[in-house]
């Protein structure tokens, strides 16, 4: 029997929690996707979302610890969350994903507001956590990462939106790229079983969603370690099954371990759209072999040859990284001449960041910021201008985009009427913005192309 005293705390602690909360997330769609579990696991809690930070009496902050730039804008938040607090004495603040994991109980002395802490395997955690705290009046961490994994169900989820859903397929990653923290951060690489993946994509398509996007850290080595042992193009190959999906896509692939079977999946698929993300991150051999990518310049662009002869039309999009330690004014050069041999459709483009406890974070020769920014900003103007070029030759033609929702950015300066466009993704993974009704989002509609916004393509319905 429970003696009196403690049914007196635990009444007491379920009074105490919250009732309405607000999640915000940092970071990559692996971090988007866990906000989606944490979201879930609120809910089913009898927790509200709330849209301000004002109205919540608990606030979760999901992390993203890669660069340096990307955990000071985290602690600058929740330093601004310090005033709340203040005058809110319920209020209660949480941080998760990588950056609890990367900096461990360190995070309390860094951002003293934080009550609970959290890593990417203890979100079912965190009903708990919130409790032992209000329970013990004491901080909670749990950052423990786990080999056993036991996938969420798909009902917990609460998605960001109706269209495009994310499936995570598999966690963590086994390679040991020398500037980055996630090996550490996300633990070894486990996939996730076909039929665990599948589940969730035939829940998807319950609910009315027509595209999913396949995640994970190295997708092109999923499998390994499942048994029977699978690969990527047999997952394909099995979520393409699905009905009522009509749109694959995936992401990260890392050059090393893309196979031919994966560009002969693709190139037979109907579903799996022509996009590849495949980051580069360098053009220069000396630089990649330093980064520990496990490939040579020559190698990435055979395989890119191959996949474009393969599939006609595929987009490719790449992430480069300068200014990483050693980096000589000949080896970006190799990397611009690669951008203008490739032409990326889509890039996205860092400064090398140095994170402690990695191996680069300890090769001579570390890069000037100001040199870096140099070569980024060069870079840029580089891939603007191919993009311009790129965009042009779309002006007057006709494309399918799968209408995804209504516009939030700022589009006054291309409609007279400054109101009222819709945005949708060519299967090649361009952004389109059209003037339309929001009975469209969900379908895939005809546009004609007349312009040109930035990065994206301005069109009219046909
Ligand atoms: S493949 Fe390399 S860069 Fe990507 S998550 Fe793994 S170690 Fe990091």
């Amino acid at each position: 029997m429970i003696p009196m005293e403690n049914l007196n705390i635990l009444a007491t602690v379920e009074d105490k929690m919250p009732s309405k909360f607000k999640l915000v997330t940092f970071g990559c769609q692996m971090n988007k996707y866990d906000s989606e579990k944490m979201n879930g696991v609120l809910v089913s809690r009898g927790m509200v979302p709330v849209e301000s930070t004002e109205d919540a009496d608990l606030i979760l902050v999901n992390t993203c610890s890669i660069r340096e730039k990307a955990e000071n804008k985290v602690f600058s938040f929740i330093g601004r969350l310090a005033d709340l607090k203040q005058n809110n004495k319920n209020l209660l603040i949480g941080l998760g994903g990588c950056m609890a994991t990367f900096n461990k109980e360190d995070i309390f002395r860094k951002a003293p507001n934080l009550d609970i802490v959290f890593g990417p395997d203890s979100i079912q955690k965190i009903p708990d956590l919130i409790s032992q705290r209000l329970a013990s009046g004491r901080k909670q961490i749990d950052v423990g990462l786990s080999d056993e994994i036991t996938w969420d169900s798909p009902e917990q989820f609460v998605r960001e939106n109706g269209v495009t859903g994310w499936v995570g397929i598999m966690k963590g990653c086994d390679n040991h790229c020398t500037y980055c923290v996630v090996p550490g951060t996300r633990g070894r690489e486990i996939s996730r079983p076909i039929e665990s993946v599948v589940n969730e994509v035939k829940d998807l398509a319950n609910r009315g969603f027509k595209e999913v996007y396949l995640i994970g850290q190295n997708v092109n080595s999923y499998g390994k370690g499942l048994s029977p042992e699978v690969t990527f193009p047999d997952l394909l190959r099995s979520v393409e099954k699905v009905e009522g999906i009509s749109r694959i896509r995936f992401m990260s692939s890392h050059p090393k371990d893309l196979t031919e079977e994966l560009i002969d999946v693709m190139k037979a698929s109907r579903k799996i759209c022509p996009s590849l993300h495949l980051p580069l991150q360098s053009g220069s051999d000396e630089v990649l072999e330093r980064m520990n990518r496990g490939y040579k310049v020559s190698e990435y662009l055979s395989k890119l040859d191959k996949i474009r002869e393969a599939i006609e039309g595929i987009s490719i999009s790449s992430d480069l990284m300068f200014g990483f330690p050693g980096e000589t004014d000949e080896d970006y050069q190799a990397t611009c001449d690669v951008m203008e041999k490739v032409r990326f459709d889509s890039l996205f483009l860092f400064n090398y960041s140095s994170r402690s406890g990695t191996p680069a974070s300890e090769h001579q020769g570390h890069i000037s910021r100001k040199v870096s920014q140099e070569r980024f900003n060069n870079a840029l103007i580089l891939h603007k201008s191919i993009i311009a070029e790129k965009n042009r030759e779309m002006e007057g033609r006709k494309v399918v985009v799968l209408c995804e929702d209504t516009y939030n950015g700022n589009m006054k300066l291309h409609s007279p009427d400054g109101k009222g466009f819709m945005y949708g993704r060519t299967r090649e993974n361009t952004m389109v913005l059209f003037k339309g009704e929001r009975h469209l989002i969900g379908q895939e509609i005809e546009i004609n192309i007349y312009g040109v916004a930035g990065y994206n393509l301005l069109g009219n319905l046909v």
